[in-house]
């Protein structure tokens, strides 16, 4: 699995991802140089970190909550997508989709629907035997 950064968003506040924006991420999720700033002032001392344990949601109006709502389904299927390659990564290396069923604390048939239903790659998997 190759980490590509054209079409990725900052999970945190939904940019998106050029050459000149650097991304960090881990699980599917990213954060840009921004964002990373951002939180790190956030943390930086007792009284910040105190000032900023409100859920944001609080603040935003009914319109900003609505405008939220993309950038929400973006970050939801880059991580679903991030965990698509993860389980491929796994089959790659021959774990079973019962492992694979197992670690998620499904049955090993739900986890192979789940990751060969809809699949993006042209080579669906055979059912598992
Ligand atoms: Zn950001």
């Amino acid at each position: 699995m190759e980490f590509i950064g054209a079409g990725k968003i900052c999970s945190f506040c939904g940019v998106d991802w050029s050459p000149q924006r650097r991304f960090a991420g881990g699980f599917g999720a990213q954060i840009c140089a921004e964002c990373i700033a951002r939180y790190s002032d956030m943390f930086s001392t007792p009284a910040k970190l105190k000032a900023a344990t409100r859920p944001p949601w609080n603040e935003m109006s009914n319109e900003q909550m609505l405008d939220s709502l993309p950038d929400i389904v973006a970050t939801s299927e880059q991580v679903d997508e991030f965990l698509h390659g993860w389980v491929g990564l796994l089959r790659e290396r021959g774990i079973s989709w019962q492992e694979i069923g197992l670690a998620l604390g499904v049955s090993r048939q739900a986890a192979w629907e789940r990751f060969t239903r809809g699949k993006r790659s042209p080579a669906r998997e055979a059912e598992p035997g």
